[in-house]
């Protein structure tokens, strides 16, 4: 069983915050710091240059790719870690479309996240060959996998009501139709059990910010099946893919059947550093058990919720078999709400137009956070302190 008041105590908390927003951005290591300092101090003030062959830094997207697929069921050597997941996204679709050139549709669905369906839009752009991209609504996505679909591209659990998508019955029947499949992991990966060897993917994509806890912009990460790694033509064929990165060459020549082929350019190596402290809090966290704690805390959530909150409506499907891992609820006066909720140190997020989002993350999450949070969520809902006029001020970020 998996020691989950082991990991709470590798985690950096102020004092008194119950911090419901792991799904956006995961707490600090305790470690990060010591971690960033030694690269800092015996990495890249020692070795300077020599650090990409001494300190291992010129292959850690892959040594890392490695540790991120032991989360994901990936098989060895099918990650790479680098770049934003918007730029991963843009690679893996326009790889499908290039496996597949007589085929013109990209599937997606219209509660996509934003900028997947945005990098798709400016790809159909520059290809300017006459693809189309479809969004649906989620639930009718099985039914338009058709003949003509190229590419379904799809985030497993939607960022905002936490409907997740039944990953192995669409890959299936993708397959089925000759079509491929991109899964976008932002809120799966390191959220619930994934299996992507075992479900059959083709191409997946994630970052390492929100669940995994690798700190503000760490770099993203993209999985290909090693079946099709060598077919892939990089749409961003940078030298850091390059067969022969060294020899300088003026053609490009993708590295040959490896999933190295998948990297652009120079990572952020001091990102590395710091997802390296973020990873070690996964060695000994079984999947099983954090989904299983996962779905005890959202059920606990939800209904104290619904006992004591009125008028706080669950958002998105009631079965946790069709749920991710946060809890969202609507509420007419989501917004204000929400602020008073942080002022009082409890942090959840707000998504537009009235959705309340609660990440739940076992890693550092437990019963008491619940309750408390529900303690004072009902405390500001009685007392009508959402009412104030400092908690109606929109910031940039929500
Ligand atoms: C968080 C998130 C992103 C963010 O992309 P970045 O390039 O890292 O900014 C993309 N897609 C989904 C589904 C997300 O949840």
């Amino acid at each position: 069983m998996t020691d989950f008041s082991k990991t709470r105590a590798m985690f950096e908390m102020p004092e008194g915050m119950i911090y419901l927003n792991g799904n956006s951005l995961g707490p600090m290591p305790k470690s990060a710091p010591a971690k960033i300092a030694d690269f800092m101090n015996n990495e890249w003030a020692t070795e300077l240059i020599r650090g990409w062959n001494t300190k291992g830094w010129f292959m850690q997207t892959n040594t890392l790719g490695d540790r991120i697929g032991k989360l994901v069921g990936a098989e060895p050597d099918s990650i790479v870690v680098g770049d934003t997941l918007s730029i991963k996204v843009f690679q893996a679709v326009a790889a499908c479309l290039a496996l597949r050139p007589d085929r013109k549709v990209i599937l997606s669905d219209n509660g996509n996240f934003p900028t997947d369906l945005y990098m798709v839009e400016g790809l159909v752009k520059l290809k300017d060959a006459g693809y189309a991209l479809r969004t649906p609504d989620p639930q009718d996505v099985m039914d338009q996998i058709t003949d003509e679909v190229a590419c379904v591209m799809l985030t497993e659990v939607d960022y905002r009501t936490g409907r997740k998508h039944d990953m192995k019955a669409i890959i299936e029947k993708a397959h089925a139709h000759g079509a491929l499949v991109v899964w976008d992991l932002a809120h799966s990966a390191g959220a619930l059990p994934v299996d992507l060897s075992g479900d059959g993917a083709d191409f997946a994509c994630g970052c390492t910010y929100k669940f995994f806890n690798g700190g503000p912009g760490a770099p993203a990460f993209i999985y290909v099946a090693p079946r099709l790694i060598g077919d892939v033509e990089p749409a961003l064929s940078g030298w850091y893919g390059h067969a022969a990165p060294f020899a300088f060459d003026v053609n490009y020549r993708p590295m040959p059947e490896k999933i190295d082929r998948m990297r652009i350019g120079t990572p952020s190596i001091a990102s590395f550093a710091i997802l390296e402290a973020a990873l070690d809090a996964w060695e000994d966290v079984d999947m099983n058990d954090l989904r299983a704690k996962s779905i005890a805390l959202q059920e606990l959530f939800i209904k104290e919720v619904e006992a004591r909150c009125p008028g706080v409506t669950l958002a998105g499907p009631r079965d946790m078999n069709a749920r991710g891992s946060h809890v969202a609820f609507e509420f007419e006066n989501g917004f204000p709400v929400m602020q008073a909720l942080i002022d009082q140190k409890v942090i959840g997020d707000f998504r537009a137009p009235n959705i309340m989002r609660f990440g739940i993350t076992p890693l550092f999450i437990d019963e008491d956070d619940i309750l408390r949070a529900v303690d004072i969520l009902e405390g500001i809902l009685k007392n009508e302190t959402w009412k104030e006029p400092r908690f109606q001020v929109r910031g940039a970020v929500t």
